[in-house]
């Protein structure tokens, strides 16, 4: 099974800026992560209450969809900030908002040796695991993203070439959290800060075509969105995640400048007013 869960326990709590809390997990078994770097995603599961049992014979996903409501632990997706495997250790680094997450929650009040599980690629998975950066050969790249895709955006400029070049966009909530970011490739980095209250994603569309587009109809859920590149051969490729409203209406603003279904991924990582599915 190329998925596996590990059980971790937290290590070390770095403060990174004001939304960024870095959590350090650790268990000798994180060896056996396979590591893919970009913007490589995996799941943290809460700890079930006694009631619920354990999985039986290694099937945790079965077990975990099969729990009654009450009982099945909140899982939510995260990036794979770094992974050390000689010392059994990754990071996750949390774009904390407040306690109205379960997991935004824990990162906020995680203790050293509080217990998590995370689920993630073994050693025996595809290198594509849970990637969805596939740029191919294009050379001319676009990153835009929410502060819930800096960890991913961070870990795709450290891989890239000098013959490579990179517009990125990042909307963060405070000037703290323009966090460093190091590649070699030719980089255009632009960082915007939303101010308290304002709609995520709207400052950010404001600097790319001079006003941000009407919301999305009141009361009607956005669909989950979840689109990743075909593969075109492109010159150009963008990736783009954040906040699902956002990123949908970036996808239409975007298509007329040539980025679609081959060369273009559009991701949501969250859905504003809805806790994730898991
Ligand atoms: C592939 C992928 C990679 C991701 N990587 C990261 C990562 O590295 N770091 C990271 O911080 N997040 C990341 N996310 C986003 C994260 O999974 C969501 O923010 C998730 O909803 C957090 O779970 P929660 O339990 O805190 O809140 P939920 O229970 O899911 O939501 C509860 C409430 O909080 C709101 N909410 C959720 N997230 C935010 C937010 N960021 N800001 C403001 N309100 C929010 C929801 O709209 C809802 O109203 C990633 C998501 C995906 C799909």
């Amino acid at each position: 099974m190329s998925y596996r869960r590990f059980d971790v326990s937290v290590l070390r709590i770095e403060q990174l800026s004001a939304a960024f809390r870095r959590l350090t997990l650790v268990s000798p078994d994180l060896a056996e992560v396979a590591w893919a770097g970009v913007d490589q995603r995996v799941k943290l599961v809460l700890p079930a209450p006694p009631e619920a049992g354990d999985p039986v014979d290694g099937d945790w996903f079965e077990w975990w969809r099969a729990l009654p409501d009450e009982l099945r632990p909140p899982m939510r997706t995260y990036t794979l900030a770094a992974h050390r495997p000689e010392a059994g250790e990754v990071d996750i680094d949390f774009a904390v908002h407040g306690d109205s997450g379960p997991l935004s929650s824990f990162a906020l009040r995680a203790d050293v040796g509080d217990r998590i599980f995370l689920v993630a690629p073994g050693t025996d998975a595809p290198p594509e695991a849970g990637v969805a950066w596939r740029p191919g050969t294009a050379s001319n790249l676009l990153c835009i993203g929410d502060e819930t895709a800096l960890p991913a955006i961070r870990n795709i400029l450290r891989g890239l070439s000098a013959d490579q070049s990179c517009d990125v966009l990042v909307e963060v909530p405070d000037p703290s959290d323009r966090l460093p970011l190091v590649t070699s490739a030719r980089l255009r980095l632009d960082w915007v800060v939303r101010p308290a209250g304002t709609p995520v994603g709207s400052r950010a569309e404001e600097f790319l075509f001079g006003a941000a587009a009407s919301p999305d109809s009141p009361g009607e859920p956005d669909p989950e969105l979840w689109l990743e590149a075909t593969g075109s051969g492109a010159e150009r490729y963008a990736w783009v995640a954040g906040e699902v409203a956002w990123v949908n209406r970036l996808r239409k603003r975007l298509a007329p400048a040539g980025y679609g279904r081959g060369n273009a991924a559009f991701m949501g990582y969250w859905r504003a007013g809805h806790p994730a599915r898991g």
